[in-house]
C-alpha cells in the first residue's frame, strides 16, 4: 500500500468540477489580479473567521512582515517568539530590522511555552509572535494576559491553524493582528502561493493594505513606500470554493488523529503520541509523534511506501542563520531534546482508515 504525506490530487478530484469553473471564470473575466474574486474572498473569509477586516497578501511570510510592519516594529525593537517553527515567524522580524528573541516550547503541546515568557521581556520588547503549530492552539490566553500586563501588541501566526479553536473561539482572533498562509499544503490550501491578514482593528488593516499595494490606497498616490504582496484572483477564487469544505476537512484530521492515538496506545512508551489541549480544538494540520529512532523508522516508513516528514529538524536558533545569536541547546532543552525525535507522519482529509492502519502496523513491526 502506498500512503503518500498528503494528496492534494484526491482533494481536487472530489471537488474537481466546481474548482475547474471557478479557474475558468476568472480567466473568462480577466480577473487575474484584484477584483471580485479576491474581494469575495477577503469578504467570505472575514464572515467565516469573524473578523472585521481581512486582506488578501501574496503569502503567510508576506502577512508577517506586513503585520510587523504595520504595528510600528523596526530596528532598536525585540520581538519574541518560539524556537520550533518556520523560519517565516523569525525571518521577518529581522527583516524589519528587530530582532528575534526565542522561547522554548511547552513539553506536551509543543508551542511556546509562556511560562518562560517573562523573562525574555526587556525595555525594547515591542510584541510576542505565539504560533499555532501542528494545528494545535498555543496557550494564548497565558500570552495575552502577558502582553497587556507589558503593552506589547501579539501577532497569533495562524498559518498551521485556519479555524483551530481556544476556548471554543478561534485562534487569530484573540491578539492585535492574525496572519495566515494558504500554501498549498495547509490545510486550507490555494494552488501557489496566497496569504492574508486580519484584524478587527480598523486603523491596522488600513496600514497593511496600504504597505502592500505600494504604500497607496488610491492608485499613483503613495502615502508611503510599501511593497506588491498580493493574493491573486485565481487563488482567490479556488479558496472560495475550498472555504466551504475547511471545517469538514478540519474534522475529519481530528477523527485520524484520533484513530491512529487509538491504535498507538500499545506502543506506547516508544511512540509518544500527540495530547490535545484541554479547552482546544486542534485541527491538526501535522500528526507529528516522537520516537527516539525517528530516522530509522522514517527510512523503514519510505520502504513500506510511507512518506514522512520532520517538522522541524532544527530548531531555528541551532540553524546556521541564527548562529551570531550564540545560543546552546541549554537555552532550549525541550525543543533541542524533541528536534531529533518528532516525526510527521501521513495527514489530509482523505485519508483512509486502511492507511491509518497500515501505517501504525508498519509501525509496529518496526518495533518488534
Ligand atoms: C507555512 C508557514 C508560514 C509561511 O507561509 P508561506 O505562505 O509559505 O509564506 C509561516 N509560518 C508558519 C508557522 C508556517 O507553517
Amino acid at each position: 500500500m502506498k500512503v503518500p504525506f498528503v494528496d492534494l490530487k484526491a482533494q481536487y478530484l472530489n471537488h474537481k468540477q466546481e474548482i475547474d469553473q471557478a479557474i475558468a471564470n476568472v480567466i473568462n473575466d480577466t480577473a487575474f489580479i484584484g477584483g471580485k474574486y479576491v474581494e469575495e474572498f477577503e469578504q467570505n473569509y472575514a464572515k467565516e473567521y469573524g473578523f472585521k477586516h481581512v486582506v488578501g497578501v501574496g503569502n503567510g511570510t508576506d502577512a508577517l512582515f506586513i503585520a510587523m510592519k504595520a504595528l510600528g516594529i523596526g530596528p532598536g525593537d525585540e520581538v519574541i517568539t518560539v524556537c520550533n517553527t518556520w523560519i517565516s515567524t523569525s525571518e521577518t522580524i529581522s527583516l524589519t530590522g528587530a530582532k528575534p528573541v526565542f522561547v522554548d516550547i511547552e513539553p506536551d503541546f509543543y508551542n511556546i511555552n509562556a511560562d518562560l515568557i517573562e523573562q525574555k521581556i526587556t525595555d525594547r520588547t515591542k510584541a510576542i509572535v505565539p504560533v499555532h503549530l501542528y494545528g494545535q492552539p498555543a496557550n494564548i490566553a497565558k500570552v495575552i494576559e502577558i502582553a497587556r500586563k507589558y503593552g506589547l501588541y501579539v501577532i497569533e501566526d495562524c498559518a498551521q491553524s485556519h479555524f483551530a479553536k481556544f476556548d471554543d473561539k478561534y485562534v487569530g482572533t484573540f491578539g492585535d493582528i492574525a496572519t495566515f498562509s494558504f500554501y498549498p499544503g495547509k490545510n486550507l490550501g490555494a494552488y501557489g502561493d496566497a496569504g492574508a491578514v486580519a484584524t478587527n482593528n480598523e486603523e491596522l488593516a488600513i496600514k497593511m493594505r496600504m504597505f502592500a499595494r505600494h504604500g497607496a490606497l488610491k492608485k499613483h498616490h503613495h502615502l508611503i513606500e510599501g511593497i506588491n504582496s498580493r493574493l491573486d484572483g485565481l487563488q482567490a477564487a479556488i479558496l472560495n470554493v475550498k472555504l466551504k469544505y475547511i471545517h469538514q476537512w478540519n474534522k475529519q484530521r481530528l477523527e485520524h488523529a484520533l484513530y491512529y492515538n487509538e491504535l498507538f496506545e500499545q506502543l506506547v512508551p516508544q511512540v509518544v503520541t500527540p495530547k490535545i489541549r484541554p479547552n482546544a480544538t486542534h485541527i491538526f494540520h501535522l500528526y507529528v509523534i516522537r520516537t527516539p529512532k525517528r530516522y530509522e523508522l522514517k527510512e523503514f516508513l519510505a520502504k513500506k511506501g510511507i512518506a514522512t516528514a520532520i517538522h522541524y529538524p532544527k530548531i531555528l536558533p541551532m540553524q546556521p542563520a541564527y548562529e551570531y545569536l550564540k545560543h546552546t541547546p541549554d537555552d532550549f532543552p525541550v525543543g533541542y531534546s524533541y528536534q531529533s525525535q518528532i516525526l510527521s507522519l501521513p495527514m489530509y482529509p482523505e485519508l483512509t482508515k486502511e492507511q491509518i492502519e497500515y501505517v501504525v502496523e508498519s509501525i509496529r513491526e518496526f518495533f518488534k
